[in-house]
């Protein structure tokens, strides 16, 4: 037996079938990284406190007492049984199962997983399965075998199939299974104290002691980022090597001419980053760096000189941002900024010049036709659109810069593809506003150097932002008052929602939490009919969300942009990237269905002018509830790294960092990318130590495999999505 046996050889059709349906598990190696979540201590009872309503669980009690009665509205008999912690009690109740009492006599400890209920205020399960574990059941042999040591697995939760029933599944794996390759190298082993893949295995399903399943977790651990670590490496390593022409800045071109047309002085954290990416530019193979910075630092201006840098020496520059939206204010502001030097070929362009082309999926045809032409013959030296930047039929004259915004969106895949473009390995820069904590952008970015604006620029106004609760009508009514008095100044505001409100999709809604019974969250399709006819009668109230055609989309942004629309109603698509100065307040309805990081998106959209703005945030969430103290911390601060790491241990890596990443994070099962930074950096230090040493990796042929199936996984779920 090997990882690749299928489970159907191993556990029976059956059983399979169950792990296949209910967890997605077809291979003994998809079983055996199916790890516990958390393991009960025999003789320790589950605190019975912690259960919600609704929870499918698994719980470790004592039978208390029993009691059978007859059901009063139909025939049969109720078999009740309280269980308890030693402080609470739970109670399970059994239908028409009289054998049940043989087995449950108070005293006895068992497994019980079910679904919560609440019935008249007591919670209890109804028709939970259990398992016996002070041998008092027919198969009392099997449990003390399945749970070899003081510590007994709990596997992620299903209604389909118990906990138990996965652990003897493992069993029947772990007993059968081959010895098996390991990928780690031997001297890391030893450096690191790190025991065998297999014993790790085994340890973290059937652990005898505290001790081993820490020793196999740190093994698991490694394995996780060290295999991605080492890919990271030789990726770096490639980059490093590939040549590529110089771009060196030339004098009296298009990059002078831009900085003395700029409107406004450089930040010095922006003329830092500036210089660093000019001599990456210059050196003969292609950067690959990593700009993050707040919302509004600034980084778009970076990135546009450098575009103007590759451009002077005669490449062509890609920028590529994730919505439409985006884009088409992206091609605008650029323009914007250039003026008569992004004007080649039109009436008033300056005498060095550059044409800046915008390509979208909405692009219509003749004009696409013409796009086209002008990418291919390299008239257009600035090259902005979406995801249709990446179609075959575009095709660059001389690709020497690829800018990717707000990365967090694209896959390291589709930044692949228009890399490829490029006749010489053209440079990369990628730029994001979601501040990443450096262990993450370690892991998730590993292949980039990073540099960040930290400073905002000057005459900015910190944000305020305040927390509106429901206890208080009038509060709400002062946010519009709000938002009225700040137009009545000429500035305007925008109102976000979660949800758009029509039956298909949605942008980017987070579902928060399980509560069943509550309302639906506030969408765009109500809220801005009543605000319009409402609190905010008489203004210029307009929508925006993701559902509108692009060309609707495009003209309210645009309207809103030139100040023709006093308030705009939202879903999350103005998160990313939309630049309004003017606008000065935002009201976030429902504040607390959307993550921390969302909300300090959001925020960012307001105060990048020079007048004071406001940030209200309206919750109904309890004043106690996790929800409402995400809400409440994203008003106590306005440092995005410090939200970030917050949103981080919340929520987990893979909801930060965005559905193009979650392949990536599914393999990382045990790592925590907060928690674990030291391991990460140690990782990337040796992974960096074994790459130069063996690039190719000629004496780890385990951990070669192992790197090539992570890959192909990568790429086949690229391929997937599209
Ligand atoms: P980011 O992309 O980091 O969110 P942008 O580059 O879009 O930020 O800049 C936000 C706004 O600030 C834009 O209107 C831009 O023109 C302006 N801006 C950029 N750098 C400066 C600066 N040094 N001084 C003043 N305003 C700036
Ligand atoms: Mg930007």
């Amino acid at each position: 037996m090997t990882l690749d046996t299928p489970l159907r050889s191993i556990v029976g059709d059956r059983t399979a079938k169950v792990l296949d349906s209910a967890l997605s598990l077809r291979t003994a190696g998809d079983l055996l990284y199916h790890f516990p979540r958390r393991y009960a201590e025999r003789g320790r009872l589950t605190d019975l406190a912690s259960l919600h309503v609704g929870d499918h669980v698994t719980v470790m009690a004592e039978v208390m007492r029993t009691n059978v009665r007859p059901m009063r509205q139909r025939r049969g008999q109720l078999f009740e049984v309280v269980v308890g912690d030693g402080r609470r009690s739970l109670t399970l109740t059994f239908f028409n199962q009289p054998w049940r009492e043989r087995e449950l006599r108070p005293g006895r400890q068992a497994l019980f997983a079910g679904k919560v209920t609440d019935f008249r205020g007591k919670r209890q399960l109804n028709n939970p399965d259990y398992q016996l574990l002070d041998g008092a059941s027919e198969s009392s042999e099997e449990v003390a075998e399945d749970f070899a040591g003081r510590l007994i697995p709990v596997y992620p939760a299903s209604e389909k199939i118990a906990s138990w029933k996965i652990a003897q599944c493992v069993r029947l794996v772990l007993d059968g299974l081959e010895a098996l390759p390991d990928p780690l190298p031997d001297a890391l082993k030893d450096a690191e104290d790190l025991i065998d893949l297999d014993a790790a295995l085994r340890g973290i399903h059937r652990p005898a002691s505290v001790a081993e399943l820490d020793a196999a977790r740190l093994r698991l651990k490694w394995d996780e980022a060290f295999v991605l670590q080492v890919a990271l490496a030789q990726r770096r390593r490639i980059a490093r090597l590939a040549p590529t022409p110089p771009r060196v800045r030339v004098p009296g071109g298009l990059v002078d001419a831009f900085e003395a047309a700029l409107p406004f002085t450089l930040t010095e954290g922006q003329r830092e980053v500036a210089a660093v990416v000019d001599a990456d530019l210059a050196a003969p193979h292609p950067m690959h760096r990593l700009l993050q910075g707040e919302v509004g630092s600034g980084k778009t201006v970076v990135a546009l000189r450098a575009m103007l840098t590759v451009v002077d020496a005669g490449g062509q520059a890609a920028l590529m941002a994730p919505t439409e939206v985006l884009a088409t204010q992206h091609a605008r502001g650029i323009r914007d900024l250039l003026g008569p030097i992004g004007m080649a070929g039109e009436l008033g362009a300056a005498e060095v010049a550059t044409k800046v082309v915008l390509l979208t999926g909405s692009t219509g045809a003749a004009a696409r036709r013409e796009a086209l032409a002008s990418i291919a013959s390299g008239e257009a030296g600035i090259v902005v659109g979406t995801h249709a930047l990446l179609e075959p039929d575009v095709a660059f004259r001389d690709l020497a810069l690829v800018v990717v915004d707000e990365q967090h969106r694209f896959g390291v895949e589709q930044r692949d593809v228009l890399r490829a473009k490029g006749s010489q390995p053209p440079h990369v820069l990628v730029m994001t506003a979601t501040p990443i904590p450096r262990t993450v952008a370690m892991t998730v970015y590993g292949d980039l150097e990073t540099s960040t604006l930290t400073e905002l620029p000057k005459g900015r106004s910190p944000i305020a932002t305040h927390v509106v609760p429901p206890e208080k009508p009038a509060f709400l009514q002062r946010a519009w008052a709000k938002v009225r008095e700040e137009v009545g100044a000429g500035r305007q505001a925008f109102v976000v929602c979660p949800r758009i409100g029509d039956a298909e999709g949605d942008d980017g809604l987070l579902v928060e939490g399980d509560e069943e019974e509550r309302r639906p969250p506030l969408a765009v399709l109500d809220v801005f009919p009543a605000l319009r006819d409402g609190e905010l009668a008489g203004l210029r109230v307009e929508m925006l969300h993701g559902r509108l055609l692009a060309d609707a989309k495009d003209s309210v942004m645009r309207r809103f942009a030139r100040g023709e629309v006093d308030v705009l109603v939202a879903t999350t698509v103005i998160e990313v990237g939309v630049d309004v100065p003017n606008a000065t307040v935002m009201v976030v309805m429902d504040a607390e269905r959307f993550g921390i990081s969302q909300l300090h998106q959001l925020r960012g959209r307001v105060g990048r002018g020079a007048h004071a703005a406001t940030c209200l945030l309206v919750t109904e969430a309890p004043a106690d509830s996790p929800s409402r103290a995400r809400v409440d911390a994203v008003a106590a601060t306005l440092d995005g790294f410090e939200l970030a790491s917050l949103d981080l241990e919340q929520r987990r890596e893979g909801d930060v960092l965005g559905a193009a990443q979650s392949g990536r994070r599914s393999r990382l099962r045990l790592l925590e990318l907060l928690r674990d930074g030291e391991l990460i950096v140690a990782a990337r230090a040796a992974a960096t130590e074994l790459v130069e040493a063996d690039p190719d990796l000629a004496g780890q042929p385990v951990l070669r495999s192992a790197i090539e199936a992570m890959l192909d996984e990568e790429r086949a779920e690229y391929l997937e999505k599209g």
